[in-house]
């Protein structure tokens, strides 16, 4: 089967020379739960940055369901939801219309884009709030209503830049219940974190990326394994 995501010797220098990206290689396969894993600075953002043309990359290449997008990038980003780190809403803008007119981005038509606002909205109990403007809402608010906004256009593969920083563990614990859903129903899921509990709970697989390298690319289950054997491995030396 095609992966949904596809990343190989992906390299970015940035205009000032730093290097964030050094090469990297990745393949996510379709209806995966999968984790990128890394400290702050490691570069998650800036590979999902380029995976929206936020960033524009120095080297490598990046297919979406076999779909490069040096080739068509409009036709990849049909498939793919980005919920970006920073809140990058007009914040002045009603929530519902924040929804809507995403959906327009899509050339969705106006009946279909209400509708599918409306089930995303009451998905991530945000129905409520669908007149109220967006500066209004809290953190875990805004982080749901760009998760609605990404799911508008139903892509099949949903990118999310470390979702859960800085939201409290019970709205952290809803959001994963939802993301758990939608990825049974077919959607295949990345998310970037730092937290590994967060991965555990969620993921299959991972990857692990620090300065730019991805130094670990295994299953969550495999990769909590060998950190057992290993802490096991140090109490013993502890022992002696
Ligand atoms: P992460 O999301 O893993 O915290 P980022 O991808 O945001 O990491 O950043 C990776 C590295 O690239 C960091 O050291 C960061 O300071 C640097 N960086 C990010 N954006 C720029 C930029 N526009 N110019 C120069 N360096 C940048
Ligand atoms: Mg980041």
């Amino acid at each position: 089967m095609i992966p949904a995501l596809s990343i190989e010797n992906l390299s970015k220098s940035y205009d000032n020379g730093f290097e964030a990206l050094k090469g990297i290689s990745l393949e996510v396969k379709q209806g995966d739960f999968f984790a990128l894993l890394g400290p702050n600075g490691a570069g998650k953002s800036t590979t999902i940055g380029v995976l929206c043309s936020l960033v524009a990359k120095t080297a490598g290449k990046v297919a979406v369901f076999g779909i490069d997008i040096d080739d068509d990038f409009p036709a990849a980003k049909k498939c793919i939801g980005i919920v970006p780190q920073e809140f990058n809403f007009n914040h002045f803008e009603k929530v519902l219309d924040i929804v809507i007119n995403q959906a327009g981005f899509y050339g969705l038509p106006a009946g279909i884009a209400r509708q599918r606002a409306e089930k995303y909205l009451r998905e991530l109990g945000l129905w409520d709030k669908r007149d109220v403007s967006a500066r209004m809402l809290s953190g875990g608010m805004k982080r749901r209503l760009m998760i609605a906004r990404a799911l508008v256009h139903e892509p099949k593969l949903l990118i999310l830049d470390e979702p859960t920083a800085g939201v409290d563990i019970e709205m952290r614990r809803s959001m994963w219940d939802f993301l758990k859903k939608i990825n049974a129903a077919g959607t295949t899921i990345i998310l970037t974190t730092h937290y590994l509990e967060e991965a555990e709970a969620l993921c299959r697989n991972i990857a692990i990326i620090n300065h730019g390298k991805i130094v670990e690319n295994t299953s969550v289950r495999s990769l909590l394994k060998r950190l057992q054997r290993e802490v096991f491995i140090f109490d013993t030396i502890d022992e002696l």
